[in-house]
């Protein structure tokens, strides 16, 4: 059966950023793929297979049952690593299948622990540390009392990685806060090794600290809306381009999310088109209707706002967006016929539209638009 809309996933443009990501990576450094939130809305199953085409071979999720996902959409051998939360009645599962676990309260140590007596593999563990966000992370009196367990069983784990979050590294309004938990970071480093654990590798980047404060990439980096196509903030495509000395946007947007024209009508003048009296008709019109609506993800906040694409050019939505419909104002544009592509987000000729422009008028942010689009809708690798 096929679905009112589509969502397509560009491969070309998924290597290109991939590239441009290690370009400006300091050599060596990991990438680790983010693929939280149905890899941003752009489908888990399909992102991890070209992801993986792409040489990707670590990639990071919020859950276990997001994982649990990921694995299954893994062609090669890449490693997983859960940096939020681990449901302990998963947690067998996690260590049996060599799940990277982020450890920020000792509950999880002792459930990993007794996970991995019984399975007979280790349990491999990140350290989480609370820097500065105040949001998840062990406190010194914790970070001790996890040392001194992973010590008591050596055996058991494998402390893969020491890493914290930033708290909000996309705006230079935060940059006294970020500098505070580098500092803070490096102190726990320096007592984890005088303590006698020495963790594989040292991670604390998402996109916007790879770029804005570039010491911050250590061994790895989790790596998620760069590798979309789209800048964590403004500000962050402003601090890198102007770095470069070149105004033009390096990255190639990943994804487009398209339907289709079901029905086309006159309006004459003085009417009200959709519900209430949201829109008058100011002049005789032509308007397409479109099988999608908030239902599908697309905000009823952009009701009288937001553009489309027909026949390569901008159409207006008219009216309320409706919960599976809305209406687009198609006077002069020619030849439009049942079935003409719509394109929400994407290029359709010459023309397009970004998340961004999009994100303005719904006053969302871009990774928010994302991270609704449905799960329900279809997702189709291009080129
Ligand atoms: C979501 C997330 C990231 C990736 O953030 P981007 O800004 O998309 O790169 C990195 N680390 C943690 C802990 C996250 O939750």
């Amino acid at each position: 059966m096929h679905s009112t809309s589509t969502i397509e996933i560009s491969r070309s443009a998924l290597r290109h950023n991939v590239r441009f990501l290690q370009s400006f990576l300091h050599p060596g450094v990991r990438i680790s793929s983010v693929v939280k939130a149905n890899a941003y809305g752009h489908g888990i199953d399909p992102f991890v297979g070209i992801a993986e085409e792409c040489g990707i071979d670590h990639f990071s999720v919020f859950s276990l049952d997001e994982a649990y996902q990921v694995k299954k959409a893994l062609k090669n051998h890449a490693e997983i690593m859960v940096m939020g939360w681990s449901n302990p009645k998963d947690i067998d599962w996690a260590v049996e299948n060599g799940i990277e676990l982020y450890v920020f309260e000792n509950e999880i140590l002792e459930t990993a622990l007794t996970a991995a007596k019984k399975s007979g593999k280790n349990a491999v563990i990140h350290l989480e540390i609370e820097t500065g966000m105040n949001r998840t992370g062990l406190v010194d009196k914790d970070l001790r009392k996890a040392v001194a367990k992973i010590k008591a069983n050596k055996e058991y784990f494998r402390v893969k990685g020491l890493c914290t979050h930033y708290s909000g590294a996309e705006s230079i309004s935060n940059y006294h806060r970020i500098q505070h938990q580098i500092r803070r970071f490096r102190q726990k480093q320096r007592l984890l090794l005088k303590a006698g654990i020495l963790p594989e590798q040292f991670h604390t980047a998402c996109s916007a600290a790879s770029i804005a404060y570039p010491g911050t990439q250590m061994d790895m980096v989790r790596i998620g809306i760069l590798q979309y196509g789209l800048w964590p903030s403004p500000e962050t495509f402003i601090h890198f381009t102007h770095q470069q000395n070149d105004r033009t946007d390096p990255l190639k947007r990943v994804l487009s999310w398209k339907s289709s024209i079901m029905s086309i009508k006159e309006v004459k003048e003085g009417e009200f088109v959709s519900y209430g009296t949201n829109y008058l008709a100011k002049t005789d019109m032509l308007v397409a209707i479109i099988p999608t609506g908030y239902s599908h993800g697309y905000s009823r906040s952009l009701s009288n706002q937001g553009r489309v694409l027909i026949k390569g050019q901008r159409a207006g939505i008219i009216g309320l967006v409706n919960m599976n419909m809305m209406i687009a104002d198609i006077t002069g544009i020619d030849d439009v016929k049942i079935g003409d592509e719509v394109v929400f987000i994407g290029k359709q000729g010459d023309r397009v539209i970004s998340v961004s422009s999009f994100t303005e008028f719904s006053d969302q942010l871009n990774y928010e638009l994302l991270a609704r689009l449905p799960q329900n809708i279809p997702r189709k690798i291009v080129d």
